[in-house]
C-alpha cells in the first residue's frame, strides 16, 4: 500500500533502532587490542579511585564530603560554607570551561576513558554478563536464550554490585562514618531519606547497567548531543581513513592473468569495526553523534590488517583535517580563547580564596523600626551580627561597635552581654543594641563600623549606617522619623 511505503524508512534511523522502531538489542563483541588494554587499566584505577575517595580523610576532614543537608563541602581539605558562592561559581565556571577545551583538542576523550557510565558498563556490567551468558572473552550475541537460572543469579550479581555503587555514591553526600553507621547499627527507617536515595540509585544503576545501556550516550546524555558544536576539524575523533580504505571490498585472486577484478582500498569489509562498537554505528559513515571514542574499532581493525598482512591505523585517532590530507593546527581560536578563560578563571579564584578571612561577617539591621527613643530619651538602634568561624578550630569573638569618625566604643549590649565562642565552621547570628545620646544624629544618620575580634587576634570589620532623630529635640518616638527610614535595612542587607 502507498500508505505503508511513506512510513517506510529508507534507511535505518539510529543505529539501535530496527526498521520497525523495535529496539535492536546491541552485544558487541569483544577485541582486546593494545587500546582496550589501556582502558581496561584506567578503567579499573578510577573504579578504585571512586570507591577509595570517601573513606579518605585529610586532617581529620573527609578528603571529599559533599554535605548538603549541612550546607558544607569538603573538596581535598578546603571546607566550602554557603557564603563561599562566588568560589563555587568560579569553580564549577572553570570546570565546564575545562570540558570545552579539553574536547575542542582531545574530542571525546570523557566518554571513552572518564565517563563512569561507560567504564562500568564495560568493564563491571558487561563482563559479567559475558560470564553468564558463555561469552567471556570474547563477547557477541548468546547462541541462545539464557536458562532462567542464569538470568536471575546474573541479575543477583548486577544487584549487589549496584548497591554497593549506589551506598559509595551515597557516602559522598553523608560521609562514610555515617553510612557505616546506618547500615551496621540502625534500621532503615530511622534514616528514610538516605535509604530511598540509595534505593532509588540502586534502581536507577540496575535499570541503565542492565536495559538502557548505550541509549544513555545516544539519546540521553546532553554532553554528547553538544560535541558537535565543541568539536572542530582539527579535534582528536576516532575515524577511518577513507582514503586508504576505499573502494572497500572482499579481495578476490585473479585468475589467469585477469585484469577486470577492480583495485580495492584496504577496508576489506569484514564489517569488524561495526560488530564490536558498542553504540552499533558504523565508523566508516565518518564522525557520528554516537561514537563515544571507546577504540574498540581502532583495535578490531588492527587486528584485521595485522591478518592481511597490511599496515595498521585504517581505523585510527586522528582529526577530520588530517585524514582529509590537510597539515593539523594545534593553535586555533578555540584552543586560545579556552585556556585564556581558563587561567583567568583560576586566578580569580586564587585571588578570591586567598582574600577570604577566617571568619565571614555579615552585619544586618534589626526588623521593625529604624530606631527607637528610650524613656530617658536615648537612641536605640537594634543590629543583627551574622558570624561564620570558617577555621579548623573553636573561636571566641569580641564584638565592637566604633564610630566611624573615630573615638570611644558606642554603648552596645549583646542579649547575652557576653563574647561569642563558635565551633569549626559553626554560624552564629548576635543581637546587638546600641544605645546612643540623641546629640549624635544632626542629620538623622551615623555611619559606625562594627569591629569582631577573634581571640587570635584576627580582626574583620564592616561599616553600618546607625538611624536616628534629624534633630536632637528631647525624647519622641520613631513614627516621626522620615518617611526613608521606614524600610530598616535597605542600605545593609544582604
Ligand atoms: S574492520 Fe577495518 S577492514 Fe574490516 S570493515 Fe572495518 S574498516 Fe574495513
Ligand atoms: S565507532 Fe569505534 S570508537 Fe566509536 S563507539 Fe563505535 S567502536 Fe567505539
Amino acid at each position: 500500500m502507498a500508505f505503508e511505503s511513506l512510513l517506510e524508512p529508507e534507511e535505518r534511523v539510529l543505529s539501535t533502532l530496527e526498521a520497525d522502531g523495535s529496539r535492536r538489542w546491541l552485544y558487541p563483541r569483544l577485541s582486546k587490542g593494545p587500546w582496550w588494554q589501556r582502558r581496561r587499566a584506567f578503567a579499573y584505577a578510577l573504579i578504585a579511585v571512586f570507591l577509595a575517595l570517601p573513606w579518605l580523610r585529610v586532617g581529620g576532614e573527609p578528603l571529599i564530603l559533599l554535605d548538603i543537608v549541612h550546607r558544607r563541602f569538603h573538596l581535598f581539605g578546603y571546607t566550602f560554607l554557603p557564603t563561599d558562592t562566588v568560589l563555587l561559581a568560579i569553580l564549577v565556571l572553570a570546570v565546564f570551561v575545562a570540558v570545552f577545551f579539553f574536547t575542542a583538542v582531545l574530542g571525546r576523550v570523557f566518554c571513552g576513558w572518564l565517563c563512569p557510565h561507560n567504564v562500568f558498563l564495560e568493564y563491571v556490567y558487561r563482563p559479567i554478563e559475558r560470564v553468564f551468558t558463555g561469552k567471556a572473552g570474547v563477547g557477541g550475541a548468546p547462541k541462545q536464550n539464557l536458562a532462567g537460572w542464569r538470568k536471575l543469579a546474573m541479575y543477583g550479581v548486577f544487584l549487589l554490585i549496584s548497591l554497593l555503587l549506589a551506598n559509595t555514591f551515597v557516602a559522598y553526600f553523608v560521609g562514610s562514618t555515617e553510612l557505616v553507621r546506618w547500615v551496621w547499627t540502625t534500621p532503615p527507617w530511622a534514616h528514610p531519606v538516605a535509604f530511598g536515595v540509595v534505593a532509588l540509585c540502586t534502581a536507577w544503576i540496575m535499570w541503565d547497567m542492565a536495559f538502557w545501556r548505550e541509549q544513555l550516550c545516544i539519546v540521553g546524555c546532553p554532553y554528547g548531543r553538544f560535541q558537535s558544536v565543541m568539536l572542530d576539524r582539527h579535534s582528536l575523533i576516532v575515524s577511518y581513513d577513507p582514503k586508504r580504505g576505499e573502494p572497500r571490498g572482499k579481495p578476490r585472486k585473479s585468475k589467469h592473468g585477469d585484469t577486470s577484478l577492480p583495485v580495492l582500498g584496504d577496508c576489506i569489509d569484514c564489517s569488524m569495526c561495526v560488530v564490536v562498537c558498542p553504540t552499533g554505528i558504523d565508523i566508516r559513515d565518518g564522525l557520528q553523534m554516537e561514537c563515544i571514542n571507546c577504540t574498540q574499532c581502532i583495535d578490531a581493525c588492527d587486528d584485521v590488517m595485522d591478518r592481511v598482512d597490511r599496515p595498521r591505523g585504517l581505523i585510527r585517532y586522528s582529526a577530520q583535517a588530517r585524514i582529509d590530507g590537510e597539515p593539523s593546527r594545534l593553535l586555533r581560536p578555540r584552543t586560545v580563547l579556552y585556556p585564556a578563560a581558563l587561567v583567568a578563571l583560576l586566578s580569580l579564584f586564587t585571588v578570591v580564596f586567598l582574600a577570604k578571612p577566617a571568619t565571614d561577617l555579615t552585619v544586618l539591621r534589626g526588623m521593625g523600626r529604624p530606631f527607637a527613643v528610650m524613656p530617658d530619651g536615648q537612641i536605640e538602634n537594634q543590629l543583627r551580627i551574622k558570624l561564620v568561624n570558617r577555621t579548623d578550630a573553636a573561636r571566641t569573638y569580641t564584638i565592637a561597635v566604633l564610630p566611624e569618625a573615630g573615638g570611644d566604643p558606642l554603648h552596645q549590649q549583646t542579649v547575652n552581654d557576653a563574647d561569642v565562642t563558635l565551633a569549626p565552621g559553626e554560624t552564629a547570628t548576635v543581637p546587638v543594641r546600641l544605645l546612643l545620646n540623641p546629640a549624635a544624629y544632626t542629620t538623622g544618620r551615623l555611619d559606625a563600623d562594627v569591629v569582631v575580634t577573634d581571640d587570635r587576634g584576627d580582626v574583620v570589620h564592616e561599616t553600618v549606617l546607625l538611624r536616628g532623630p534629624a534633630k536632637a529635640k528631647g525624647p519622641t518616638n520613631a513614627a516621626a522619623a522620615p518617611a526613608e527610614d521606614s524600610n530598616p535595612s535597605a542600605e545593609n542587607q544582604p
